[in-house]
């Protein structure tokens, strides 16, 4: 037998039990090897059966006493088990385990059976009371070495199949898997245990120490895979032939002397970092990202005229209509002065800068040097003519597919992509890490603080007595509610309810209503009347989530804010404390669970968007903030982003050393290096398809 021999071939392996471990996706030895328990029961120490309400789930064992099945009002079937404890004497405790509805647990216990229970238990009357445990029969003694008697995984099963027997059939496959047939994978140098130890230990451990220690060695190869596939997509990137699109500096210079403001450090970082790769032969793949209000757009803006003043175009693509027309008024504030020609290209308008041949590459010519439209320019082909540099920004997902498509266009163009989601740097070491990564991690001087309360509804009459003192001492301010419900009628329905509102609420202060189905030229002219300070109160959906820059408003309601998420919350929030003025920023939530005020209590705590991104992280895990499948990268089995960012570093750094001395992994110490590069490519490939 070796690890690449099918389950089916193994004769002790159940011929039913086949196509459910096939459902879980597991065809031969090792794929079995690889499917780790998701806890471990130690079943050498049973907890005592509790004697009250516990709050962390235990593990006990006793002999079933009693059995009862009883119809509760008529429909439902509760079945109770009597388990008492062996061999504790007059201390012996006694727990019930409880079950609804549930047939095949009614077949499976009988009075006589010896049961292990892990759940939570609760204090009901004079009973404790397990309701729907997880729980196995303890058969018969041969088999106590597998089941009982020491720490024992519990691995996900399926239908078809439960823990048990799956451990079983583990047992069984490492019973006869001879360890030379396991190749060692992770260099010594990583780490030095032995890869069929590991395995070996992972599924059934002797102790917690050892478990630690194979998990340490198992997830140490799993990130070097991640790592290698990593290191193969740059150095993919990195072979990719383009042209330099690289003027002199001189436009940017003027650019920059024109500010009424200096660059941040990081700033200038950036645009010298973006400046490098423009000149550079191979096509730009960078992200820049920083939190709201860090001033990204400067660094695209920079870019841009470095690019244009070589005489290729650059595209800037927004997100959403509103953003594109306001980085469209941006860019002619700034660039108009300096002649530089700006076009705005959305499904609605299409516009640009009269002819002021200030600083004219081909006399005569009248293309725009710089387009800024929504994302749909990529799919339009907006006739670029010589694409030199497209701008993504607030799309950190901006994929394989669009860049495909933008070559497609012509020549391939740099790529800059920028996102307002402070993004971790275990994602930045991984999902992101075939990107080059720019990081503003300064905010521009002179920003006032933003002070962040989370209010129940009741404190409404409140928050709007406190806005109105902001509006009379001259600021704005905007107030977001959640789309309840989709459909248009619903939603034209709450909108107008809002609007009604606030307008009485904050009367005589003038209140606009702002939400997607407002049509393109009324939003203009409504965010032209807020940005003007004519109107003191937007009160909008989500629209206003990203890039827009108004600041004088200074305060930020935020109606049923449980229904953000922690990311979503700080974009919205990062609309205020634009300018020197103090902001604040209201969170008005009815709902009281735990869960719901420590997420909105993060906010109160911090600004910090890379504390926030952290935080939100740990709330939801990585593959919510991103589409693993998009990464193209296999999701992981064993690892965690967050605890295991020393070993992700390890691994990081091994896997560059070796792209760079033996990028063909040829040396005899780098087979298994290039084994499990082959392996993690096709499990992506198996992802995909
Ligand atoms: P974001 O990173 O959220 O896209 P913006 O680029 O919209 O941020 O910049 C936010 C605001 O900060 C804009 O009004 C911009 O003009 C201003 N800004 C940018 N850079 C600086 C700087 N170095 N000093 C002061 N203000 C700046
Ligand atoms: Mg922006």
């Amino acid at each position: 037998m070796t690890l690449e021999t099918p389950l089916e071939q193994l004769d002790y392996v159940p011929r039913p039990r086949l196509r459910p471990l096939e459902r879980l996706g597991l065809r031969t030895v090792s794929d079995l090897l690889q499917h780790f328990p998701h806890r471990y029961e130690d079943r050498s120490h049973f907890d005592r059966m509790p004697v009250d309400t516990m709050d962390h789930p235990v593990c006990v064992c006793g002999m079933v006493k009693k059995t009862t099945l009883r119809r509760v009002r008529g429909v439902q079937k509760k079945f109770d088990v009597l388990v008492e404890e062996e061999n504790a004497g007059a201390f012996g405790g006694r727990i019930l385990c409880r079950w609804f509805n549930s047939h095949w647990v009614e077949k499976m216990i009988v009075q006589g059976h010896r049961l292990v229970a892990y759940g939570r238990v609760k204090r009901s009357g004079t009973h404790v009371v397990m309701t729907h445990p997880e729980f196995e029969v303890v058969e018969d003694d041969a088999e106590e070495s597998v089941h009982l008697r020491r720490i024992v995984p519990i691995h996900s099963a399926t239908e078809g199949i439960t823990p048990r027997m799956l451990r079983w059939v583990m047992w069984q496959v490492l019973e006869h898997l001879c360890d030379d047939e396991v190749e060692q994978l992770v260099p010594p140098k990583l780490d030095a245990t032995n890869r069929a130890w590991a395995l070996r230990q992972m599924h059934f451990p002797e102790s917690f120490a050892s478990r630690d220690k194979a998990r340490r060695h198992l997830v140490m190869e799993e990130f070097l895979a991640m790592q290698l596939a990593v290191g193969m997509k740059r150095r993919e990137h990195r072979s990719e032939r383009g042209e330099p699109h690289a003027g002199p500096g001189e436009w940017m210079r003027r650019l920059h002397e024109s500010l009424p403001f200096p660059l941040t450090g990081a700033q200038q970082r950036a645009i010298a970092e973006v400046r490098a790769d423009l000149a550079s032969t191979h096509p730009m793949n960078r992200l820049l990202h920083g939190d709201v209000g860090s001033g990204k757009t400067l660094v695209a803006m920079s870019a841009m005229l470095i690019c244009a003043e070589a005489g290729f175009q650059a595209a800037l693509m927004a997100p959403t209509q509103i953003l594109a027309e306001q980085h469209y008024l941006n860019f002619r504030r700034w660039l108009d002065p300096l002649g530089i020609r700006v076009a705005l290209r959305t499904g609605n308008r299409r516009e640009e800068t009269g002819a002021m041949p200030l600083f004219e590459q081909s006399p005569g010519s009248s293309e725009p040097h710089i387009l800024i439209g929504t994302h749909a320019l990529l799919y339009e082909g907006a006739g670029f003519t010589r694409l030199g540099l497209a701008v993504v920004d607030e799309q950190h997902k901006f994929g394989v597919m669009q860049r495909a498509r933008l070559r497609a266009q012509g020549t391939a163009p740099d790529v800059l992509v920028m996102t307002a989601t402070p993004i971790p740097r275990t994602l930045t070491m991984t999902y992101y890490g075939d990107l080059d990564v720019s990081t503003l991690d300064e905010m521009p001087a002179g920003r006032g603080k933003i002070i962040t309360g989370v209010r129940p509804p009741a404190k409404l009459p409140d928050a709007a007595k406190f806005i109105r003192e902001q509006l009379e001492a001259g600021r704005q301010a905007y107030i977001v509610y959640p789309l309840i419900d989709e459909t248009e009628k619903q939603e034209a329905k709450a909108a107008a309810a809002e609007i009604e509102k606030w307008s009485q609420l904050l009367a005589p202060m003038k209140c606009e209503l702002l939400h997607g189905r407002v049509p393109p030229e009324e939003k203009d002219a409504i965010m032209g009347r807020f940005r003007k300070g004519e109107t003191k109160v937007l009160v909008a959906t989500t629209v206003i989530e990203v890039g827009v820059d108004v600041p004088n408003a200074t305060v930020m309601l935020i109606e049923n804010a449980e229904r953000f998420g922690l990311a979503q919350l700080h974009q919205l929030r990062g609309r205020i404390g634009r300018g020197q003025h103090k902001s604040y920023c209201v969170l008005i939530t009815s709902d009281e669970e735990p869960e719901t005020m420590d997420k909105l209590r993060i906010l109160e705590q911090t600004t910090d968007g890379f504390a926030i991104a952290d935080a939100d992280l740990q709330l939801r895990g990585p593959g919510d903030m991103l589409g693993t499948a998009q990464s193209g990268l296999a999701p992981l089995r064993l690892g965690d982003l967050l605890k295991d960012t020393d070993l992700m570093k390890l691994a990081r750094n091994h896997a560059f050393l070796i792209f760079e001395h033996d990028p063909e992994m040829r040396r005899p110490e780098h087979v298994g290096c290039r084994v499990l590069l082959a392996s993690v490519r096709e499990r992506v490939h198996a992802q995909v398809s």
